[in-house]
């Protein structure tokens, strides 16, 4: 067991053991007070800790970073020092906050100037990315929508089984929780309409997926097999992956999505460490088909995440609409990544690959609109008597998430985003 996952350490910080950011967890987050510069924190408890102040009163100093790697209004930095300098950092911070360790506990002068209230801060995109993958990894999903729009006996491609699927993304859109995000215009074609129009999109929807983030991963030309693949995962976050239906159901054939995606993706501020998530690993589902050796993984390489989604209509309460759980992705984070690189594609500090939409075996754990109201013939009910097939101006779309075991919960926090009017 990695030592700073064990169910039995406590925090001296005063609400560090409940709610999602205990001891065991450590999320990395970009934060900023005031008018200060964004800087590294890390979550714990309902406070942030400013691993810059740690550094400039020597805290930090065995580790041998440089002061900039903290300073820094990304995590990219840090993500370039690789695996075991972001072990031995989340260690020695889990070692200040112990109870037991007075070092910063009985310094009132720094603690003061460390600790900030996370309802006092500004979070911002905790990474510059680089580049954005999105995989389509959830065989319920994939499942779902080749039986609305293809064909029910047939859902699944022929690739699917054989192959984590997924296409490159639009990294310059991907916005941190709370950012509104501004319905897309675009061009769409109804079945019985002779030529497309343009306008608002009047399908748009969220889709429920996780996302990891990497370290540098190997030079160009090389790969990097399952076995190594968590070597250059730094963490993850909620990903709201926002999509415009009507705009994708006419651009996307046949290369796949492009501005039914791009306009916007939400992901949430704090990265939970890889190695946080060790505890929660299980078996995910059983291959149906024999895969190929270069995706073959040993031991329990699904996580178990669960997952929850919420819509708030302008003015009014929260409705939970979805609940699902990341260990029903048919491939796994190991295989994405070992896949992606199998032609010798590089990694670079900061990259950041999607889950898909990450919808279970059940109908109220499908996560997306278009499953959830099955392409709009079976509307959701809202406790203020409206309906919903898809979001609509005014809603706040909000998805949770949190690992549970031994008495500890790790948890993400949340992904929130709210629709405003297009501009036409
Ligand atoms: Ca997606």
């Amino acid at each position: 067991m990695i030592k700073a996952n064990d169910p039995a350490l406590r925090s001296w910080v005063s609400d560090a053991n409940k709610g999602d950011f205990p001891i065991q967890n450590l999320p990395f987050g970009v934060f900023s007070v005031g008018d200060a510069r964004p800087r590294l924190g890390v979550a714990i408890g309902s406070k942030v800790l400013d691993l810059q102040v740690l550094h400039t009163h020597g805290l930090l100093a065995e580790l041998n970073i440089e002061q900039g790697v903290f300073a820094s209004q990304s995590i990219n930095e840090l993500l370039q020092l690789g695996k075991p300098v972001w072990r031995a950092l989340r260690q020695r911070i889990s070692d200040l906050l112990n109870a037991d360790n007075d070092q910063l506990r009985d310094n009132s002068s720094i603690r003061g100037e460390a600790l900030h209230e996370q309802s006092a801060v500004t979070m911002h995109m905790p990474v510059r990315v680089g580049d954005y993958t999105d995989f389509y990894s959830s065989r319920e999903h994939a499942t779902n929508v080749g039986t609305m729009f293809r064909d029910p006996a047939n859902a699944l491609l022929p690739n699917w089984l054989h192959l984590p699927v997924g296409y490159h993304g639009r990294a310059s859109s991907i916005v941190v929780s709370g950012t509104p995000v501004r319905r897309p215009c675009g061009q769409t074609k109804a079945d019985d309409a002779a030529a497309p129009g343009f306008g608002p999109s009047r399908l748009l929807d969220f889709e429920l997926e996780m996302a990891f983030i990497t370290g540098d991963g190997k030079p160009l030309g090389e790969r990097i097999s399952t076995a190594e693949a968590d070597d250059h995962i730094f963490g993850m976050v909620l990903f709201n992956d926002w999509s415009a239906r009507d705009i994708q159901k006419w651009e996307y054939v046949p290369l796949g999505p492009f501005l039914a995606k791009s306009f916007a993706s939400s992901i949430s501020p704090w990265i939970v460490t890889l190695d946080a998530l060790e505890p929660f690993r299980t078996a995910g589902p059983e291959p149906e088909l024999p895969i190929l050796p270069y995706l073959q993984t040993e031991g329990d390489k699904a996580i178990d995440i669960n997952l929850e989604v919420f819509i708030q209509p302008e003015g009014g309460a929260e409705h939970r609409v979805c609940r699902s759980n990341f260990r029903h992705m048919y491939w796994s984070i190991e295989q994405q990544l070992a896949h992606h690189t199998v032609n010798g594609c590089n990694l670079r500090s900061g990259d950041m690959c999607a889950s898909g939409t990450i919808s279970g075996p059940t109908p109220d754990s499908y996560g997306s609109m278009l499953e959830l109201a099955w392409k709009g013939s079976k509307p959701l009910q809202m406790p203020d008597g409206s309906e919903r097939k898809f979001i609509l101006d005014g809603d706040t779309v909000i998805m949770r998430g949190w690992s549970e075991k031994d008495g500890v919960r790790v948890g993400f926090g949340e992904v929130r985003g709210k629709v405003l009017p297009a501009s036409l």
